[in-house]
C-alpha cells in the first residue's frame, strides 16, 4: 500500500519552524517509503483564517524543497462532505443541537458544583449535557426561532456503537481509545457547520491519508478522531505523534515568535538547509 501523508496548515499566519519540522516530518515518512505527500489548506474558521496567507505558505514549502502532489485542496470547499458525514452521524442517532451559550454552559456547571474533571484536552469546558434530553417539540421550537445551535456527538451512545477502539501511534505503540475524555464534543461549530475534529478525519479518509503525522499536542483528538473513523466506516490510518519546536524559553511556538516565521529567516539569509536542521534540532 502507498504511503500517503499530509501537511495541513491553516493561514491564520505566515509559517514558523514548527510547521517546517511537522511538514518535513510528514514529507519525510513519505519520501522514505516512496510514498506520496499532500498539502491540505485547513481554513473553515473564515474569521481567523487569511487567504493571502495561503500563497505564502505554499511559496514557504517550496522554498523548503517539501514538495507536494498536486491538488491542494482546501476545507472551505469541502463543506458537502462535512454535511454528509454529520448526516450519518445523525441517522445513528449519535448527535443532538445544543442552544446553549458559552456562559450558560459555565452557569450550569457551576449550578453543579464544579467538577473536578470539568475541561476537554483542548481546553473546551466538558458540556454538562444541558440539551441531550430536550424534547423534540421544543428543538422544534427553538430552531424554528432563529436560535444558532451546535451540533454535540452524544459520547456515551457513540461508544456504545462502536464497542472498544484501539489505535496506532508509530511513536507510542498501540492505545486504546478514550474519546470519552472530550464529553459530548462538538462536531458542528455554531457559527462554521463543522468541526476541526470533523474535517480532519472525513479528509484524511478522502485523501487516502495512510500515515497521519502530527504535534503531540494533538495527541488526545487521536482518541476522538479514532472513533469517528469507526462511526463513519472509513478506513483506520497510523498516526505519528512528533515532537514540537519550542522557543528559547522552552513554551512551544506561537505568534508572538515572530523571529522564527520562515519569512524572517529567509530574510536573514538563512539557508533552507539551515533552517530544516535548526527546525529538527529544536524539536523535543
Ligand atoms: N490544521 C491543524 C493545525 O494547523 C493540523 C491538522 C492536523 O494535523 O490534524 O494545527
Amino acid at each position: 500500500m502507498t504511503v500517503v501523508t499530509r501537511f495541513a496548515p491553516s493561514p491564520t499566519g505566515d509559517l514558523h519552524l514548527g510547521h517546517a519540522y511537522a511538514a518535513w516530518y510528514a514529507h519525510e515518512v513519505a519520501m522514505r517509503a516512496r510514498g506520496c505527500f499532500l498539502v491540505r489548506i485547513e481554513d473553515i474558521d473564515s474569521g481567523r483564517c487569511r487567504p493571502h496567507f495561503v500563497a505564502r505558505q505554499l511559496d514557504d514549502l517550496r522554498w523548503l524543497s517539501l514538495d507536494w502532489e498536486e491538488p491542494v485542496i482546501h476545507q472551505s470547499q469541502r463543506m458537502d462532505n462535512y454535511a454528509k458525514a454529520l448526516e450519518r452521524l445523525r441517522a445513528l442517532g449519535l448527535t443532538y443541537p445544543c442552544f446553549c451559550t458559552r456562559a450558560e454552559i459555565k452557569a450550569e456547571i457551576a449550578a453543579a458544583g464544579a467538577a473536578p474533571h470539568t475541561t476537554a484536552p483542548d481546553g473546551a469546558m466538558l458540556y454538562p449535557g444541558t440539551c441531550r434530553t430536550m424534547s423534540t417539540q421544543r428543538r422544534q421550537d427553538m430552531t424554528a426561532s432563529g436560535r444558532p445551535y451546535a451540533i454535540r456527538l452524544d459520547i456515551a451512545a457513540a461508544r456504545r456503537t462502536a464497542g472498544s477502539l484501539t489505535w496506532n501511534d508509530r511513536i507510542r505503540g498501540r492505545q486504546t481509545a478514550r474519546p470519552e475524555q472530550f464529553g459530548d464534543v462538538i462536531i458542528a461549530r455554531k457559527d462554521v457547520g463543522t468541526s476541526y475534529h470533523l474535517a480532519v478525519v472525513v479528509d484524511d479518509a478522502a485523501q487516502g491519508v495512510t500515515q497521519v503525522t502530527r504535534g503531540m499536542d494533538l495527541f488526545e483528538a487521536s482518541h476522538l478522531h479514532r472513533l469517528l473513523y469507526a462511526l463513519l466506516d472509513l478506513p483506520v490510518p497510523d498516526w505519528h505523534h512528533h515532537p514540537l519546536v519550542r522557543n528559547a524559553a522552552g513554551r512551544r511556538l506561537a505568534k508572538r515568535d515572530a523571529d522564527t516565521t520562515l519569512r524572517s529567516l529567509r530574510a536573514q539569509g538563512h539557508s533552507p538547509d539551515k533552517v530544516l536542521a535548526q527546525a529538527i534540532a529544536a524539536a523535543s
